[in-house]
Parts: C-alpha cells; sequence; structure tokens
C-alpha cells in the first residue's frame, strides 16, 4: 500500500465534500486529514523547488490566503493514482487532456487549481511529517 498527500487549496476548500466524495470512489482511504491555513514559512518550504519562478510570490500568497485540507490518502499506486485524479497543473489543458479530472472541474486558473498531489512517494513521507509529525498510520 502506498501514500500521498493531498491538498485542497484555499480556492477550492467550498468545494471540499464533493472532492472528498471524489477521493473515496477512486478507491483511497483517508488515513489522516486536517484543516490548517499554512503560515507563509511551511508554503515556501512546500514549494522551496519552484523559488526563483515568476509566480512563486503569488503561489505562497495563494497557499497562505485561507484554509488549505490537507490528508493523506492511501491506495495501491497512490501517487500515481492520485496525480491522474487530480489531472494536469492548467486547468485549460486538464478539461482537454482530463475532462473527468478535479482540475478540470474545480480549477480556476494555472495558480489557482484546486488541488495538490506528491509528485513521488518520498515527497510524500517528508511532507506527513512535516504537516502530522511522526504519526504511524496503518
Ligand atoms: P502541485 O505541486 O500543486 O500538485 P503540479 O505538480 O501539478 O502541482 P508544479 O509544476 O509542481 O505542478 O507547480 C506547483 C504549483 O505552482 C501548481 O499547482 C500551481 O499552483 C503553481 N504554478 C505552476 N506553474 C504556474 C504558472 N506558470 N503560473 C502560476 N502558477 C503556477
Amino acid at each position: 500500500m502506498e501514500q500521498t498527500v493531498a491538498v485542497i487549496k484555499p480556492d477550492a476548500v467550498g468545494t471540499k465534500d464533493e472532492i472528498i466524495d471524489r477521493i473515496h470512489e477512486s478507491g483511497f482511504r483517508i488515513a489522516a486529514q486536517k484543516e490548517t491555513n499554512l503560515t507563509r514559512e511551511l508554503a515556501e518550504e512546500f514549494y522551496a523547488e519552484h523559488k526563483g519562478k515568476e509566480y512563486y510570490d503569488d503561489l505562497v500568497e495563494h497557499m497562505t490566503s485561507g484554509p488549505t485540507y490537507i490528508m493523506v490518502l492511501s491506495r495501491e499506486d497512490a501517487v500515481q493514482g492520485w496525480r491522474q485524479v487530480i489531472g494536469p497543473t492548467d486547468p485549460e489543458k486538464a478539461k482537454e487532456e482530463n475532462p473527468d479530472s478535479l482540475r478540470a472541474a474545480y480549477g480556476k486558473n494555472i495558480l489557482q487549481n484546486a488541488v495538490h498531489g506528491s509528485s513521488t512517494a518520498e515527497h510524500a513521507d517528508v511532507t506527513v511529517k512535516k504537516i502530522f509529525g511522526d504519526l504511524k498510520f496503518a
């Protein structure tokens, strides 16, 4: 069983229940969940690899603009499976390439794109420790 981290970003927290329905329909178990307002420090660290990009400040601003809903999802092939469910980064591209995806349905634009998914299992582990501490999940 693999774990990944899903974040419902501030722009989509209002549709949290619909997104959680999709999570369950897609075969994931929610092993942990937490609503939290990310601090600037945590948002900067979370997206550290984007530092220097022209959208970095807007990204940190957006991620700290309101509550986020952070979940640990458990399933076979969770990392790739969840990225498939959320779709491409840009909602416009998502509508063309993966119209059933969450970003196609709920994303407003490439910055406010509704959800995050870990890119690797290692990245997921680091984020889980940071957000949920050293808890172990079944
Ligand atoms: P995430 O890490 O949020 O799951 P991703 O892996 O699909 O997204 P990345 O390229 O890692 O995409 O970008 C991280 C986030 O930065 C995106 O989800 C989006 O919010 C923002 N972003 C990426 N590219 C742009 C851009 N060109 N303009 C504005 N924001 C962007």
